[in-house]
């Protein structure tokens, strides 16, 4: 935290003009580049993701994300305002600062991408980190800044990593009055901590939580695409993340054909070893995450969903020293229900019938979280309609989990406050400074007449 401090307050970083900081972060996405397979393999062994994920998907996206937040370093900190005629002609703009110290807190999937999301943007506007991932899967977050310190290319106390379960090594960040800002990712229950612990020092926060996403699938919906675009919404990295498509809705036209074909689809995932590269689904981050969404899927069972594929441990030797489970999902689902209402972070789909695209709408609003969605449909102009009614941070139509380094990503509802990515993402690790630049020459030009008496010219 010292390192931290003293690198913000007394170090070059905060003022190093944005060409040289994305330079530097260009230059650290070189190296990074050449260490990919490594640290795919990395990420693959320690939060148990499908090697075929982290190869294809999060090792390549986070470098990318990397490489967009370098050239979004070079952003000009000086935002012109109209000029001012009250009470006297001023030049007004805003000058862009970095925040200060920067406590980042991660869970654990998504780990490495989590790690650069975090980091990228807080280096690429002049902040000084103290960076904590998640004890469950700290492994590519450490590589990851072994390897920038190595490099030797930004200045001592710029970049720290704390490791440590959050109950200490976070609630000291977050309550540590040399932080001016914390930047949380991690579950809504743990956010309100977070929150409450910021309001000490006031504390800026981002908090990107939880979700309970819906897929939702109108009449017109392209089924061949849609029924394999759901289960990867919902059962890439098993689930567990947060923009999960936990939630399908299907109009009653199409509903008995989507649930057979989506059970007939899922009974053929391969569940397996993540280092095999025929992997589909892996196993769950550890056993008591499995015993968690066992325990939704009881209780699933006894408020009356039907239980259409899955359910159950998988059978055979293979399975059994990791917490693997079968992909699940349940049909004719009541939205107010358990299992349509929280966040159970596993591989548990429920499947819920709508009549008419209003009550699709009004469903998929209903829920505490406001985190992301799906529109499936060969009508583009009905998909964006509903797509605008959604009350979600993100949308994708005919798609899902694309996040995009230019767009912002975070939550409406309780997933969370504030935005990454983008330039919304970027301008929450900066304050913005408002410079008023009188130009007035007269003195009777001023509005001081209360404090002082304008003399007899
Ligand atoms: P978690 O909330 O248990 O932990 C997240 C991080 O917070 C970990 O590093 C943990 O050590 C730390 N922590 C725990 N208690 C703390 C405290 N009192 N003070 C400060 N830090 C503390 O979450 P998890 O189980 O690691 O991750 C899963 C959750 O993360 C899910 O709810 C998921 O939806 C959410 N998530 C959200 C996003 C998003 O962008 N919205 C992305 C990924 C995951």
């Amino acid at each position: 935290m010292a390192a931290a401090r003293n690198a913000f307050d007394n170090g070059p970083w905060p003022h190093t003009p944005g060409y040289e900081r994305a330079r530097i972060l260009h230059a650290l996405h070189t190296i990074l580049e050449e260490r990919a397979f490594e640290l795919a393999e990395l990420e693959s062994r320690d939060g148990a993701v499908p090697i075929r994920k982290t190869s294809y998907v999060d090792i390549p996206l986070g470098l990318h994300m990397l490489s967009c937040f370098a050239e979004m370093a070079r952003a000009s900190p000086y935002e012109p305002l109209h000029w001012n005629d009250f009470p006297s002609m001023s030049w007004n703009f805003v000058w862009r600062e970095p925040v200060g110290v920067c406590a980042q807190i991660i869970p654990w999937n998504y780990a490495f991408c989590m790690a650069i999301w975090k980091i990228a943007p807080a280096l690429a506007t002049g902040n000084t980190v103290v960076f904590k991932p998640s004890s469950l899967a700290p492994l590519t977050s450490i590589a990851l800044v072994r390897i920038i310190h190595e490099s030797g290319l930004l200045p001592k106390g710029v970049l720290n990593l704390v490791n440590g379960p959050g109950a200490e090594a976070g609630e000291y960040l977050v309550n540590h009055p040399q932080v001016d800002k914390v930047a949380f990712t991690g579950s809504t229950e743990v956010g309100r901590k977070v929150m409450a612990a910021a309001a000490g020092t006031i504390k800026k926060v981002t908090l990107e939580l939880g979700g309970k996403s819906a897929s939702i699938l109108l009449p017109d919906a392209d089924l061949d695409l849609a029924i394999d675009g759901v289960l990867f919404g919902v059962f890439h990295h098993a689930g567990q993340l947060c923009e999960s498509g936990t939630r399908c809705l299907v109009h009653r036209s199409i509903y008995d054909e989507v649930v057979r074909r989506l059970a007939e689809r899922t009974a053929k995932l391969r569940i397996g070893d993540p280092m095999e590269l025929e992997t589909d689904v892996g196993p769950l981050i550890s056993h008591a995450q499995r015993e968690k969404v066992e325990r939704y899927i009881a209780i699933g069972r006894q408020e009356g969903a039907k239980l259409i594929v899955g359910g159950s441990r998988p059978e055979g030797a293979q399975y059994e020293a990791g917490p693997y489970l079968q992909p699940t999902i349940f049909a004719d689902v009541d939205n107010r229900s358990t299992i349509a209402q929280e966040e159970i972070f596993g591989p548990v789909l429920a499947v819920i019938p709508y009549n008419t695209t209003n009550e699709a709408v009004a469903m998929a609003n209903d829920s505490p979280y406001g985190l992301a969605g799906a529109v499936w449909s060969r009508d583009l102009r009905a998909a964006i309609d509903v797509a605008r009614r959604l009350r979600t941070g993100t949308v994708w139509i005919n798609d899902h989990h694309i996040l995009n380094p230019r767009a912002p990503f975070g939550g409406y509802k309780q997933s969370g406050i504030g935005r990454e990515m983008g330039r919304a993402g970027l301008a929450e690790y900066t304050e913005p400074k408002h410079i008023h630049v009188d130009l007035g020459a007269r003195r009777d030009e001023r509005i001081w007449w209360d404090v002082v008496v304008p003399t007899e010219q």
